[in-house]
């Protein structure tokens, strides 16, 4: 890896924590940033070296562009992973890198501009042959026109906000006469979260599958897809739960979303670690949904079926290196799980929870378990990020024995002093559907009464 001897992570918790694991082994530095809220938090512990960037809320240090490249260039760092959220998707910051002569890990910043907006995106996606579903993804944004594009599509319909992420800005119309309000109301939510109320309209599958391939490329035109993931169990768009292979994959629709994620990623240059998300319905038809220009939080699992760590394999394209493995080298063994563990409380409409992790205990870690973690006990979750507390990942040679170990993990985390979502995600893991595989989006919505 001769371009990369130290390598800044422009992140925090779990993943930066993460990054600097691999970037230890591969024997290069490492350097932290951190606000005041961070000061003794794990990832900072985890460095080589560190450096304060600024106040708890992230957009006075850990979304600064400025500060970040100045603690690069200060610690001498010649590589910067931005890890996911914060600037990882933010083409200006790949920009600046760059223009200041560090190497972002990363893809180039025309590839991330290209899958930045919804629309543009699929755009793009139908000139490269990628199946979109059936929906209108133009400019014109008029009234009357976008009623006239619904209707053709057919009711149920889901209007999106073009600019939009996190599920935000998302509503289902199910016949024409309720169609103006939800545009209006889908408008304003897209106004107010993304400044832009610019929308696009789909056909609202009913019971779809989020299904997702990770891509891989370097830059000698190389690309290669490390199979699927399914995202189904989500709350309010958000994932839950994410496991690889999708239970019950035929090969050959695997291979076709594979190679669509391909040439996805060939169309726009892409470089790197990427995730094109689809829907895949139940007829085995699949529609690109968007395409994610960063490790994904669920990476873990791919990593688990594969035997490869993607954080070592984005170092090494970015130093230059052509990708590890060809597609014909890689394949998928046994099945891995990941759930979310949450400082929330489920009982209470999933209020995040703040406070102090007065006891934290994770199961032992070996072949089967995997914790992906930024924080120990006596740390605090506060208001200012994600109150993610950690991952849990699972493996085993089946499906039915993974879930058992997921059980078993559960029930050996122990959290207090804050509320967690730990019963919840034991519910899902022991509930019969989820054993039985019955997976799509709609599957906690479904269950509810039997999850809190
Ligand atoms: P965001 O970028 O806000 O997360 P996405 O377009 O990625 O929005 O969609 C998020 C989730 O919404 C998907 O994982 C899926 O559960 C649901 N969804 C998106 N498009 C459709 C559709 N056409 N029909 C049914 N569900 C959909």
């Amino acid at each position: 890896m001769s371009r990369i001897s130290k390598v800044l992570i422009a992140n925090r918790g779990e993943i930066a924590a993460r990054v600097m694991r691999t970037a230890r082994r591969l024997g290069l530095g490492t350097v932290a940033v951190y606000s005041d809220a961070d000061a003794k938090a794990l990832h900072v512990a985890s460095a080589d070296q560190a450096v304060h960037i600024g106040p708890a809320p992230a957009r006075e240090s850990y979304l600064v562009i400025d500060k970040i490249i100045a603690a690069a260039k200060a610690t001498g760092a010649d590589a910067i992973h931005p890890g996911y959220g914060f600037l990882s998707e933010n083409a200006s910051f790949a920009d600046a890198v760059v223009a200041a002569g560090l190497i972002f890990i990363g893809p180039p910043a025309s590839a991330i501009r290209a899958m930045g907006g919804k629309s543009e995106a699929k755009a793009l996606m139908e000139t490269a042959g990628v199946p979109l579903v059936p929906g209108y993804h133009g400019e014109d944004q008029d009234d009357a026109l976008l009623a006239g594009e619904a209707a053709r599509i057919g009711f149920p319909v889901l209007i999106k906000a073009s600019a939009g992420g996190g599920g935000k800005g998302m509503k289902v119309a199910s016949s024409a006469e309720e169609f103006l309000a939800a545009l209006a109301s889908a408008k304003r939510e897209a106004k107010a979260s993304f400044g832009d109320d610019r929308v696009l309209i789909e056909k609202y599958l009913a019971r779809p599958r989020h299904v997702e391939i990770q891509v891989f490329a370097d830059s000698h035109g190389n690309c290669v897809y490390l199979f699927e993931r399914d995202c189904s169990i989500q709350r309010r768009h958000q994932k839950v739960v994410e496991e690889a292979p999708a239970p019950g994959m035929d090969p050959v629709i695997r291979a076709r979303m594979g190679e669509a994620a391909v040439a996805a990623a060939k169309a726009i240059g892409y470089v790197g670690a990427g995730t094109v998300e689809f829907l895949l319905d139940t007829d085995g038809s699949f529609y690109f949904m968007e395409m994610n220009t960063r490790l994904q939080v669920e990476h873990p699992v791919t990593e688990k079926i594969t035997g490869q760590d993607l954080v070592e394999w984005q170092l090494r394209v970015a130093a230059g290196e052509t990708l590890p493995l060809t597609q014909e080298q890689l394949t998928i063994n046994g099945h891995a799980i990941e759930v979310r563990l949450y400082a929330e409380d489920p009982v209470k409409g999933f209020l995040p929870q703040t406070g102090t992790l007065a006891h934290l205990r994770f199961p032992e870690q070996g072949e089967h378990v995997r914790v992906d973690t930024g924080v120990r006990s006596g740390d605090a979750i506060s208001i200012f990020y994600d109150p993610m507390i950690a991952k849990l990942i699972v493996w085993d040679k089946d499906r039915d024995s993974a879930v058992r170990r997921l059980e078993k993990a559960l029930a050996e985390t122990e959290v207090a002093g804050l509320n967690a979502n730990v019963p919840f995600l034991s519910a899902v893991a022991g509930h019969p559907g989820f054993l039985a595989a019955d997976l799509d989006t709609r599957f906690i919505e479904r269950y509810e009464a039997d999850l809190l």
